[in-house]
């Protein structure tokens, strides 16, 4: 059950420098990161620490299974971004 970072996001990074295993993408030095509209975490990757969530000042990353309503479209959007 992996986090999911949802359209709140500011692609502030301040997820990806407490995230221990590296799975939350595109970073400021990935081509990628200027046309994404916010950064994903990689289902893969994520091992459910929980670091990231009280780090975000945005409150964009929920546990998966807890998604608003109206964002649970964004755990497939997650998964998509690592899928290509
Ligand atoms: S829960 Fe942990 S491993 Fe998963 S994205 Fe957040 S910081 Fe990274
Ligand atoms: S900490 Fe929150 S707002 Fe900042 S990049 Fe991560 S998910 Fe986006």
């Amino acid at each position: 059950m992996a986090y999911v970072i949802t359209d709140n996001c500011i692609k502030d990074e301040l997820c990806v420098e407490v995230c221990p295993t590296d799975c939350i993408h595109p970073k400021k030095d990935e081509a990628q990161f200027e046309t994404v509209t916010q950064l994903y975490v990689d289902p893969d990757g994520c091992i459910d620490c929980g670091a990231c969530i009280p780090a975000c000042t945005s409150d964009s990353i929920f546990v998966a299974d807890e998604l608003p309503e109206d964002k649970k479209e964004f755990a497939a959007k997650n998964a998509a971004y690592f899928a290509s």
